[in-house]
């Protein structure tokens, strides 16, 4: 007699075993209309789902911000997520799909850190199969930024109620809401500048068609 004795063979299934389906994925990866890439919903996702993991290396702050840019056209794009004990996620190093997920002020996913410091995107509500996921990023910056710095982190998730920043904080939305007011101003007074040059030319166009009217043969 073995040692161990072996499992009895069970008798052949008179049916054959269905293949398990391979769980299907919730997100696919292409372009958005908001930024570079972004993540769909492949398939309906409910409320609540977890929808897909924040990978990548757990490195310190200070670490993190000695290490390349992401994107040297968009330096401020940034791949870290901070985590509650001080350092950061690094999705350059094995990362995944979740680091194109999009920020939005109106976002329909939120970001979730378990208590192993693991970082899910959940669906904030139902999702229909197509929308783009998107969350807030909610932008922690403790350094006074530049002109250029801060529109660096414009948000142009479109959203009605879009704060004009990803970056967190009453100070931010304050500032961002008076960069926006100086964008606008400098937009009509643009628009003004062109009607009055397309009525200059108008002028212009009627005065040469008056004086051709009239110049002697
Ligand atoms: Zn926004």
């Amino acid at each position: 007699m073995p040692a161990k004795s072996s499992p009895a063979k069970t008798r052949r299934a008179k049916t054959r075993p269905v293949k398990a389906k391979q769980p299907r994925r919730l997100y696919s990866v292409r372009n958005s209309a908001i930024h570079g890439r972004g993540v769909f919903a492949a398939a309906a996702i409910a409320k609540g789902t977890r929808i897909v993991e924040y990978r990548g290396e757990r490195v310190d702050w200070d670490d993190a911000v000695q290490r390349p840019d992401s994107d040297p056209d968009n330096p401020f794009h940034t791949f870290f997520f901070s985590l509650d004990d001080g350092r950061v996620i690094d999705a350059n190093v094995g990362g995944n799909a979740a680091r194109w997920i999009n920020h939005s002020c109106a976002p329909n996913c939120e970001s979730d850190e378990t208590d192993d410091g693991l970082v899910y995107i959940l669906a904030l509500r139902n999702i229909a199969k197509g929308e783009e996921l998107a969350y807030d990023y909610r932008l922690k910056i403790d350094d006074k930024l530049t002109k250029k710095e801060f529109a660096a982190f414009t948000c142009r998730c479109g959203a009605p109620e879009c704060r004009g920043t990803m970056l967190a904080g009453k100070k931010h939305k304050r500032r961002a809401k008076k960069a926006r007011a100086k964008v606008a101003k400098k937009d009509a007074k643009q628009a003004r500048m062109a009607d009055r040059q397309s009525r200059e030319a108008e002028r212009l166009a009627q005065h040469h068609a008056h004086a051709a009217r009239t110049a002697p043969r």
